[in-house]
């Protein structure tokens, strides 16, 4: 489920603490078993076993032993979150999600129509989440020629009969806010069981808090710290807030603080650094996933920042869907407990990229180097440092080419994409014809 029914956004009741002795019981875990650990201090009403089995077909697609390994370079951890099928960290949670949706279709046996729109680099992932799965289609809108070669071919060419790629001859704004009037259509979304697969689906930050609380198991192992701090490269406040759950659930301490970095999209920088959270035009960077304006998960953050005040909460989201603009100072001291943050200018992430190539032979890609720029920033003796990389550098090879004067090496899953067979339909920007399609397509799957 994604929005609750009035409008707000679901959250558990409560938020379980570990303590060391469960703590101490998990360190040697693989992967899987540690999500399972974790999911199931949150989930009651799926059988053990049936969760365990969900878990492990999520991380059966990986492409590394431990999942999200960390490497180690110049004082700092990075926490490899891109080993899954469309190299970003996204599908940590996506194939979890995708696992899920079936699992519960199955048991009510209904169907679902997932329909969302992509800039380029997180429709991949949702298709991978879904490719193949009974009872769910998915179609994702993309503007014509303006992804890239790589990015367009990773999601064209995933030839599953319930994948639907349309290429919109428009805008990514146009695609948009094409979706956004089909799920306007209430008629037309509970008769074709539309769903989107967006980050406010709660089980998505679930499955992102697994790999903090892996990292605090394992940092400990290579630096012999007490307390760790989090670099976090963020647009949505979807990775950060799973980290704020993290920090919740482990041993106070454990977590100093998250390093919230941002790219040149600074508003939830400049929520951190003065309380100031206000929309300002969004701007094209080197991290296109990042850029982004309004993080749809900050609305979380503000129910715990207001004590839990759901009411409290409600009325801010208000005054900012009006005004675009809240001022928070007055939570300045609650915050910077939790958090500090740097917006990292573009040139910066070049400079960052060429220099950790320079000194360490390692390529970062351009959302993790805003993290890895701000984490340097931030860095201090006697705390570990975690930089979550979200993104193979393959994946934005241009920006690091200019960087670090070559290009990245292609992964496997990549290699010969572009000479691949696609299947996509071109559209105009008209949400009648892509609604006429999915009542066409809908209830093919199976
Ligand atoms: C989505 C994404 C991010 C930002 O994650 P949020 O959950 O929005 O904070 C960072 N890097 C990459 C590569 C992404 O795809």
């Amino acid at each position: 489920m994604g929005l609750a029914e009035d409008g707000g956004l679901l959250l558990p009741r409560t938020i379980p603490r570990l303590d060391a002795e469960t703590l101490g019981n998990w360190q040697e875990k693989n992967y899987a078993d540690l999500a399972y650990e974790v999911m199931s201090r949150f989930i009651n009403d799926i059988p053990a076993s049936d969760l365990r089995a969900l878990v492990n077909e999520s991380y059966a697609n990986f492409d590394h032993a431990e999942i999200t390994p960390l490497a180690h370079y110049g004082g700092l951890h990075i926490l490899e979150l891109f080993h899954g099928p469309t190299l970003a960290f996204k599908d940590i949670a996506l194939q979890f999600l995708g696992n899920l949706f079936t699992y519960l279709l199955k048991k009510t046996g209904g169907r679902m129509n997932i329909l969302g729109a992509t800039s380029g680099d997180t429709g991949s992932a949702a298709i991978y989440a879904v490719r193949g799965k009974e009872r769910i289609n998915i179609f994702i809108l993309h503007p014509h020629q303006r992804v890239s070669p790589v990015q367009e071919k990773q999601m064209t060419t995933v030839l599953d009969n319930n994948v639907h790629n349309i290429a919109i001859r428009g805008s990514f704004d146009d695609g948009q806010a094409m979706v956004k009037q089909i799920f306007g259509d209430l008629g037309f979304k509970s008769a074709h069981h539309l769903a989107a697969i967006n980050s406010i689906n709660w089980a998505r930050v679930l499955a992102q808090v697994v790999y903090y609380i892996w990292s605090c198991l394992h940092v400990r192992a290579h630096e012999n710290v007490n307390s760790i701090d989090f670099a976090v490269p963020t647009g949505n406040f979807g990775d950060i807030f799973a980290g704020f759950i993290a920090k919740r659930m482990l041993p106070e301490g454990t977590i100093r603080r998250l390093v919230l970095a941002t790219n040149t999209n600074d508003i939830l920088a400049r929520f951190v650094k003065s309380g100031d959270y206000s929309l300002g035009p969004v701007v094209q960077t080197s991290s296109p996933s990042m850029d982004i304006q309004s993080a749809s998960n900050f609305e979380r953050y503000l129910y715990y920042l207001t004590d839990s005040d759901p009411k409290r909460t409600a009325d801010l989201m208000r005054d900012f869907a009006d005004k675009g603009q809240l001022d928070l100072s007055g939570y300045l001291d609650q915050i910077k407990r939790d958090f500090t943050a740097e917006a990292i200018d573009e040139e910066s992430v070049k400079a960052t990229i060429a220099e950790f190539y320079k000194e360490h032979q390692y390529i970062l890609d351009p959302h993790t180097a805003v993290g890895v720029a701000a984490a340097l920033r931030q860095q201090q003796p006697g705390v570990a440092m975690v930089c979550l990389a979200t993104a193979h550098p393959a994946k934005f090879a241009a920006v690091v080419e200019e960087a670090i004067g070559q290009e990245p090496p292609m992964p496997e899953a990549l290699a010969g994409i572009l000479e691949r067979q696609a299947r996509c339909q071109v559209m105009d920007a008209d949400a009648a014809q892509v609604q006429a399609f999915i009542e066409s397509h809908d209830g093919q799957s199976r």
